[in-house]
Parts: C-alpha cells; structure tokens; sequence
C-alpha cells in the first residue's frame, strides 16, 4: 500500500475478557489475506515493568517473543494468526511508560519543565504507538488498549489515542468492542450498557468509529441501527461477534460481517485486493473434521488456570490439526501426582507433557508423571522445567542419585543434576534478568529431534535460570540419556533424549512460543504423531 501508516485502536467497554485480543488478530489477518502489511501492539494499563514477574494466577502466561521480551499472552495470539513474530515494541505497559519518562527527567531531559501525565507521559504512549509505524514496514498498526474504558489506569492512553486522532484524522480509526447482555426472562439482548460505554469514551473526546459487539445470540432485527443512531456510527460500522465455537472461527466470522471492509473503507481505502483465506480454511477443516482422536495429558501446577498454558495448549491444537486429529487434553494437577495414583491418573493417555514453571510447588507429581512415561514408553514431551524434571527423575530413579534436584528447589542436594547458569549467579533483580528469547541450537546426528527438525541448526526462544548440570552429561549418556541439542556458544543443554524408549524429550527452550497456525511447531506434530502411534497402556479409557 502506497501512503501512510494506518493506526487502528481497539479498546474495550462494558466489561474485560471480552476478546479484545481475538477481535484484533482477526481483523489483522482479514487485512494480511488481502495483502497488507499489518502489526498489533498491547498497551497494558498495570503498573509492572512487564508481566515477567507476574503470577500466572494474575494474568496468564507470560509470552516471550524472539528478542527476549516477557510479554501479554495476546501477543501469542498475534503471532498464532498472522504467523509474523512480534517484539519488545509490541508490548507496553504504564510501568515502562513511567519508568522511561522518569529515566528522561534524571537525565535531565525536559529542561526543567514540570513532568506530567499530559503531555509528557502521553506523549511518550504516543511515541510507543507510532515506533511500529514508523519503521515503515507496515500498512497498518493494530493498537489494543488494555482494561476497559472508564478504568482510572487507562486514561492515559484513551487520552494519548484521541491526540493522535485528533493530529492524524483520516489515518487513525477506532473499533470499540462491547457486549449485548442477554436477558434470559425476557429472551432479549440489551443495548444499554453498550450505549453507555460508548458515552464513556466520548465524554473522553474519542467519537468510536466502529461498534463490534459481543453476543451470545444473534442480533436482532433493527437493532444495528438503534446502536447506529445513539452511538453516532454508521449501521454497517455495527459488526455482530457471536460466541465462536473456536478462537479460529473469529477471522472467518468477522470476514461474513465484512469489519476489515468497513475498516478499509473508513481510513479512505476503497480498492483492495480480495482475501486469500485459503490456508486458514484448510487448517480450520483439518481442525474440525478429524480422522481420530488422541489423549494427551498435560500436567501442570496451574491447570485450574488453562490461560496459564496458552501457547502450550494452541501448539497442540495446531499439532492436532496438522496430523487431522481430535485432540483431548486432560489437564493434570501436579500437586495431586504421587507415587500411589500416577498410573490411574495418567491411564489411557497416549502422551504426556510436563509443563514449565518456577519454585518447589507441585514438582514431585511432575517427576511422577515422568517415571511413568518413562517406565510405560509413553510418549513424553518435558518443556523447560518439564525437561529439567526429566533430568532429575532419571538421576534419582535410573541412576541411583536418591536425592538428585534442580539446585531451585534443594540448595543443598548431593546430586545437583540441575543447577544456576555461571552468568545467573550474581543477578538480584527478578523482572527481565532470565536468559530469555532465541538461542541458536546443534542437534546430534542420528537423534530424534534431528528426524523431526529435519535439520541440524535451529534456534528456539529461552526463559530460565537453570540448566543441566554438564559434570553429570558422561553419566547420563552411559544410563541412556543423551543430551542431543547443545547450544554451541555456552555448551548448555538444550535437548535431551532417551535411548531405550519410542518418543522421550525433553527440551530446555519453549517450542510452544514457535507454533503458528500457518506453521505448527514440528515438535508438537511429532509428539501428537507419537501419541497417535503409542499403543495405549492397559488400563482402560482416561478419566475425562
Ligand atoms: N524454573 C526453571 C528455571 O528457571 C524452569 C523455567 C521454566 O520452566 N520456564 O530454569
């Protein structure tokens, strides 16, 4: 596209959890299907530096992009759909906002002027907004403004975003997303909170240019057209968002209520190319008319909490699809994992992944789950502390180390199979001090997940402090455990394998982070194919 860079805003009223995300890598990959170049950034109102610190309890899992960021979960949606990585610049939160606008008043920056939200904090969310643009790559930048309007924390940005409305008319455009409640003693859908949202965001000086509404039921009849006149929009800007059976179905949906045309249109574009949706279709059909079933257990500390494992739960979605199959997870409580009822828990799965994650909670469930996979030849996939996990489980139960641990959760054990990278050791701060984003990796010859890259080089994005204590690689290998993937700068241990068993790794990086709708990650396929291939262990069907 010949011109300027477009800004799109996203904000949210009536309540949270609506979809912003969705709705945005939706509309994002309508404009990509018809040739566009398109990036979606997150502001996100709290007041951490970024989310890296945050419990997943708070706020989901943290996604870390190529360049090391510990970023928003959506971001993982943005990548999933329009198959583009994402960096640090898509993803801002207050924290930086304030903790750059502060860092510029020490170095004495302002000259001596009084530092305040307008214009110098907003002028700094303004100068986030438009760095993505200003690469000059892109024909759109998709902004999504965290929190719902009318929280105190996110007017600075609805602020920042009617400034730049206001400096840039015609190529800045804003979709306000909102919900129809749905009133089940009188079988209607309400328009109220959605007209009052809409008052909020105008009392701010932002006039929405585009209604997507959020229902469980299909409009009905004249009622775009009442949300049109008390809302000031156009009847066709008023798009209806039922509740989808897949996040995957949202593009195609948005496409039938025609939001990227009435976006195109209404930033002045009024000949475009037609959306090539082809490969999305083809996934979507694979996704939903598959040939088999398969059960995988994923265990985890957080599995009351499924945000808590996003990109782990969407890379085996996408790994079901790719090998046209139905995919049941049964989500396993590590913490309720012992010796005794592992083989009923686990029973009838056909793989088993152990998730990442941080502290001493839950960890002896995982190294349960894992001695049966290991014991039984399920297929087993150990991500992070999930391979760590392995290490140590085949330490204590094949090599004899009874009380063999990560040095994270017994300073003191005799056999530190897992212990602190060198460069890790002096680092107090907590936020953004991990060794984090894309490592490069050697994969062995004759290996495993050399049959499954299919290469030798590869590299794969990090977040961790630990890593396989290499005193012990001799030990291992002479067991049956090779370490097969060696990241050839520092020599860590990056994948690990076993010999006597049809599908065992283990991998210190986050494959999930990698998995695209377009593009799902090898491993993952591997492990489903795996899976698929496993003859069951006896005990009948998995518990549901
Ligand atoms: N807690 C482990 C480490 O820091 C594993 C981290 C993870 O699973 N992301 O090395």
């Amino acid at each position: 596209m010949t011109g300027s860079t477009k800004y799109i805003f996203v904000t949210g009223g009536v309540t949270s959890s609506l979809g912003k995300g969705i709705i945005s890598a939706s509309l994002a990959k309508l404009l990509q299907a018809r040739g566009f170049t398109v990036t979606i950034q997150k502001l996100d109102p709290y007041i951490n530096v970024d989310p890296g610190t945050l419990n997943p309890y708070e706020h989901g899992e943290c996604f870390v992009t190529e360049d090391g960021a510990e970023t928003d979960l959506d971001l993982g949606h943005y990548e999933r759909f329009l198959d583009v990585p994402t960096s640090k610049a898509n993803n801002v939160t207050t924290g930086r906002i304030y903790q750059n606008v502060i860092s510029k008043e020490r170095r004495g920056e302002y000259l001596g002027k009084t530092v305040q939200v307008i214009p110098h904090i907003t002028d700094e969310i303004k100068a986030h907004i438009q760095a993505l643009g200003r690469k000059g790559i892109y024909d759109f930048v998709i902004t999504e403004v965290g929190g719902t309007v009318g929280d105190i924390e996110s007017l600075p940005y609805v602020e920042a975003m009617r400034q730049l409305k206001w400096a840039k008319g015609k190529d800045c455009l804003t979709i306000h997303l909102t919900l129809l409640p749905y009133l089940g003693t009188t079988g209607e859908l309400k328009t109220k909170p959605t007209q009052h949202s809409v008052k909020e965001l105008l009392s701010l000086g932002v006039q929405p240019d585009v209604l997507v509404c959020r229902t469980e039921h299909p409009m009905q009849k004249g009622m775009k057209e009442k949300i049109a006149l008390f809302c000031n929009v156009d009847p066709v800007a008023v798009i209806e968002s039922r509740d989808a059976e897949t996040i995957y179905d949202v593009p195609l949906m948005m496409q039938e209520e025609k939001l990227d045309e009435v976006v195109l249109r209404k930033l002045g574009i009024n000949s475009f190319p037609d959306a090539d949706l082809t490969h999305w279709k083809d996934f979507l059909r694979r996704y939903k008319e598959p040939k088999s079933e398969v059960h995988i257990g994923l265990v985890g500390k957080y599995v009351e909490l499924k945000d808590a494992y996003k990109s782990i739960k969407e890379a085996l979605e996408h790994a079901g699809a790719a090998n046209e199959t139905r995919l049941h997870i049964k989500w396993v409580h590590s913490e309720k994992l012992n010796a005794k009822n592992v083989a009923k828990q686990l029973a009838g799965l056909s793989g088993i992944l152990v998730a990442p994650g941080f502290g001493n909670r839950g960890i002896e469930g995982k190294v349960e789950a894992i001695r049966y996979a290991r014991e039984n030849k399920v297929p087993f996939l150990g991500i992070c502390l999930g391979m760590q996990c392995a290490v140590i489980e085949f330490g204590r139960n094949v090599l004899g180390y009874a009380d063999a641990n990560s040095t994270e959760m017994n300073a003191d054990t005799t056999h530190p199979v897992i212990a602190m990278m060198e460069e890790q050791k002096t680092i107090a701060d907590k936020g953004g001090t991990m060794r984090l984003g894309a490592y490069p990796c050697k994969i062995s010859e004759g290996s495993l997940a050399r049959s499954i890259y299919g290469r030798k080089d590869i590299t794969e994005r990090h977040r961790h402090r630990y890593e396989f204590n290499n005193a012990y690689l001799d030990a291992y290998k002479q067991a049956g455990m090779n370490a097969t993937g060696i990241n050839p700068q520092g020599k860590l241990v990056e994948i690990v394998e076993l010999k006597e068993h049809p599908w065992f790794v283990g991998v210190q990086f986050h494959p999930e982070y990698r998995s695209t709708v377009a593009r799902p990650h090898p491993l993952f396929i591997g492990f489903v194919q795996a899976a698929l291939n496993a003859a069951v262990p006896k005990v009948a069907k998995a518990e549901a």
